[in-house]
């Protein structure tokens, strides 16, 4: 049987949750999406494959709106996907520590 980790063992898995934080300057919601376009000059390579591209866009949805594309130059993309994971990461370790505090309400201890 598993025993219960004490309050002060979840307070510190919260401090190291908050350590993994990463810097919340960086960070960017929505995802980076690909597109290929054919440009139809007659007698273009590209009327034969998927098109000129990749070229890069960050896809934001909103609630009740058409998602909104910002064109993203490639030299930007790295940046802009790293932002985009570390919005992920923010997102999960908030909810983490949301877990622990509401755990640590229910045993009503210091929180
Ligand atoms: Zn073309």
């Amino acid at each position: 049987m598993k025993t219960k980790p004490t309050a002060a063992a979840l307070r510190r898995r919260r401090q190291a949750l908050l350590r993994q934080l990463p810097p919340l300057k960086a960070i960017l919601r929505g995802s980076l999406i690909e597109r290929y376009k054919r440009c139809g000059k007659p007698g273009c390579k590209c009327a034969d494959g998927p098109g000129h591209g990749p070229k890069y866009y960050l896809s934001v949805s909103q609630p009740g709106a058409r998602p909104q594309m910002d064109y993203v130059p490639l030299e930007y993309s790295g940046q802009v996907s790293d932002y985009l994971h570390n919005f992920q990461q923010v997102r999960q370790l908030l909810e983490q520590i949301c877990n622990l505090n509401r755990e640590l309400l229910r045993r009503r201890t210091k929180f």
